[in-house]
């Protein structure tokens, strides 16, 4: 789950660590008070969405820039541009995201930006911090072109950050001198407790900030969670914006099935995360496009499988659905029936449908298919159902 970058701030100050000032208004009305709530000359205006890459976005109707460095008596008049307009960064896609919250944060002076990340380094089962003197860039850029600017220091997440390494970060960043390590210290410790105690998956700072003053400051922030913990933090499930999320896939999570939408128009329902991305994979080789991963599981039941096949169906770029069951604890007669059921529920099936079953029951799941007066192509293997499945969409 993805919050927000005010909520993340609001986190981070719970956690002791320093951000600029700022208040979020979500209508118009509420911008004035929003700015007189802050002090100093100058305001910074940042639309609130779930992607990176605000301040060289671009909206719909023309006005650049996600992020306004503005002075105070203009904040407001910006704040309008961008609120319900649509933004589009290299991370929302061509669809952009419609602001619906601005926050107004006080402008802080930079005397130089560095980049600061907490994240799960699976290869080494422990925790890593990755620390950058290039704030304010793209991080993957800096890994691909200087990777010697980036350094890793890697925390056993039972002993959790020691001073040794926190020492170490700050040497790399410059912040040697003592009150400058003190105050690099209360941050990161803050972040990994928060990164910690919150099962979040990724915690970002970029820019982290100096000021000329010597002070170390957050000046965006980035806080993702683990959604299978997030059972154990009513407090972080309030922060979630269902409006950001993709309709489809909240649905999805309703059945437990493992859903995400993709831009193709080929849907797949599978059973088993490594055949739905094999599956996704031969497909392409074929020359096809997913329109989505799906895992229905193993102990899906047939109300899931026709939530499943409703969804697929419900996404406008479908042309056409491939089945690919292998049936082990998933049985096939299981999945042939949630589909009928789903066909009926939205009154007949107007696109193709290439399916392949096998395994468990596969003799009972073909009858119900075979019945069900449902017009199927059917495949032998795996091969054979990607290529009949591209053949008839590519027409
Ligand atoms: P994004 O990463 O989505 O583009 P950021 O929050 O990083 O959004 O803002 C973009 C840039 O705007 C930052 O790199 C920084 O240079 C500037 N900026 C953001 N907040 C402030 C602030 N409070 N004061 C001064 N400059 C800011
Ligand atoms: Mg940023």
């Amino acid at each position: 789950m993805n919050i927000h970058e005010y909520q993340a701030k609001e986190l981070f100050a719970n956690f002791g660590v320093a951000v600029a000032k700022g208040a979020a208004a979500k209508d118009v009305s509420e911008f004035e008070a929003a700015v007189a709530s802050l002090n100093g000359s100058h305001v910074v205006v940042k639309s609130q969405i779930h992607a990176g890459g605000r301040g060289k976005g671009v909206f719909k109707d023309g006005f650049k820039g996600g992020v306004h460095y503005a002075k105070r008596e203009e904040a407001v008049e910006i704040a309008k541009k961008m609120f319900g307009n649509i933004l589009v960064t290299k991370q929302t896609g061509e669809a952009g995201k419609e602001v619906k919250t601005i926050y107004f944060t006080e402008g802080c002076d930079i005397a130089k930006e560095y980049y600061l990340s907490i994240v799960m380094d699976r290869a080494s089962g422990k925790d890593v911090v990755i620390a950058s003197c290039e704030g304010g860039m793209e991080i993957e850029k800096v890994a691909e072109e200087t990777p010697e600017k980036i350094k890793k220091v890697f925390i056993n997440p039972e002993t959790g950050i020691q001073p040794y390494q926190v020492r170490e970060l700050a040497f790399f960043l410059g912040f040697g001198e003592k009150e400058l390590q003190k105050k690099f210290a209360a941050l990161i410790k803050g972040l990994y407790k928060l990164y910690a105690s919150k099962d979040c998956s990724l915690v970002e700072v970029n820019p982290l900030i100096l000021t000329p003053q010597n002070d170390i400051i957050a000046l965006d922030a980035k806080v993702s969670f683990d959604d299978n913990a997030l059972f154990r933090h009513p407090d972080i499930l309030e922060y979630r914006d269902l409006s950001e999320e993709n309709p489809l896939e909240i649905e999805a999570k309703k059945f437990e099935l493992n859903y995400i939408k993709l831009d193709g128009n080929i849907a797949c329902m599978v059973n088993g995360a490594g055949l739905a991305m094999a599956t996704m994979d031969i497909i392409k080789y074929y020359g096809g496009d997913p329109a989505n991963f799906l895992d229905v599981g193993g102990g899906a039941t047939e109300e899931a499988i026709t939530a499943a096949f409703k969804i697929l169906l419900s996404d406008e770029n479908t042309k056409g659905i491939l089945i690919n069951i292998f049936g082990g604890i998933m049985r096939c007669d299981v999945i042939a029936a949630g589909v009928v059921a789903a066909v009926k529920n939205v009154g007949g099936l107007k696109i193709p449908l290439v399916v392949r079953l096998e395994g468990t029951n596969v003799e009972q799941g073909n009858k119900i298919l075979a019945e069900s007066g449902i017009d199927i192509t059917t495949a032998s293997d795996l091969d054979d159902a990607a290529q009949k499945i591209v053949k008839i969409v590519s027409k």
